[in-house]
């Protein structure tokens, strides 16, 4: 069973004074498997985080059907079960801390679920372990980097236990260290617990690091495949007004100019040797 269904769905706005309404989402279908780690794309209004506020509920489609865990998500008595079970984290810290503590601020959403306070310590420990900010505990979060305070976010997200994880541009705002130690996180999550990850995101890199790609443009799922199909498309991709990974980039170009090489690299590793083979 998928962890996330969408059938055919449909959403538009309620219609503000004086625009127009149009199509948010128009006729979206996939399936996301237990345990992967799907990478969503697409340009700014392409529907990407209304499609994100679908999964656990805070919107319901217009038309069509979406099932989170086998639960059809217009079911409002079983809200609570889904919200349990996927956890969501977005692209501003400052949003997601409530607490002046950072024990505290992890333990808020385990508290609000009712478990023991035994349970919510354990789980708080846990998870700022996880994220590897155990040693700020009882630190401020408003003191923190940028980084850090994401880190802050997610464990309070893992606190929860969440078999899904949805990150909506959460590396937007962070430098390129805060990034790299998401994406660890998200690596981390995946192999040792299995959580379901879905990460929308601006960077190419990381989204070729996902098992999965899915481009959206208009509210419409317009490419969906590994990573390495996905990129392949340069010219497709840019006319989406995206880019591709840079090494991916290098040897198109190196591609264009004549060079005899497989597009279909993707790591900086590949894509040294693919040109140093290329060039030998
Ligand atoms: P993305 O995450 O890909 O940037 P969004 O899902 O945020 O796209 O937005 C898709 C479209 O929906 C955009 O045209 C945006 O202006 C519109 N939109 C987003 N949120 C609202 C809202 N709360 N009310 C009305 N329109 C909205």
């Amino acid at each position: 069973m998928g962890t996330i269904k969408a059938e055919n769905i449909s959403f538009t706005y309620p219609a503000e004074e004086g625009k127009k309404r149009s199509l948010v989402l128009d006729g979206v279908s996939f399936e996301i498997e237990k345990g992967s780690f799907t990478a969503i794309l697409g340009h700014n209004g392409s529907g990407k985080s209304t499609l994100a506020k679908h999964f656990n509920c805070l919107l319901i489609p217009d038309t069509g059907k979406m099932e989170v865990f086998g639960i059809d998500t217009k079911d409002e008595d079983r809200v609570i079960d889904i919200r349990k079970r996927i956890g969501l984290v977005f692209q501003n810290p400052d949003n997601q801390i409530v607490a002046n503590v950072v024990e505290e601020d992890v333990a808020f959403g385990p508290e609000n679920l009712g478990y023991p306070s035994e349970e919510i310590r354990k789980r708080v420990d846990q998870a700022l372990k996880t994220v590897g900010m155990e040693k700020f505990a009882i630190h401020a979060p408003h003191l923190l980097s940028g980084g850090q305070k994401q880190r802050i976010a997610i464990a309070g997200v893992l606190a929860m236990e969440p078999e899904c994880i949805v990150f909506d541009e959460a590396t937007a705002m962070l430098d390129p260290e805060g990034r790299r130690d998401t994406m660890k996180i998200i690596r981390y999550l995946k192999k040792e617990f299995g959580t379901t990850i879905v990460l929308i995101t601006h960077h190419m890199d990381e989204a070729a690091q996902a098992d999965r790609v899915i481009v959206l443009d208009s509210g419409k799922i317009v490419m969906d495949g590994a990573p390495r199909e996905v990129f392949a498309q340069v010219e497709k991709i840019r006319s989406l007004g995206l880019d591709v990974p840079a090494g991916t980039s290098i040897i198109y170009e190196l591609e264009r100019a004549g060079v005899d090489i497989p597009i279909e690299n993707l790591t900086v590793e590949e894509c040294a040797d693919a040109i140093y083979n290329a060039l030998a």
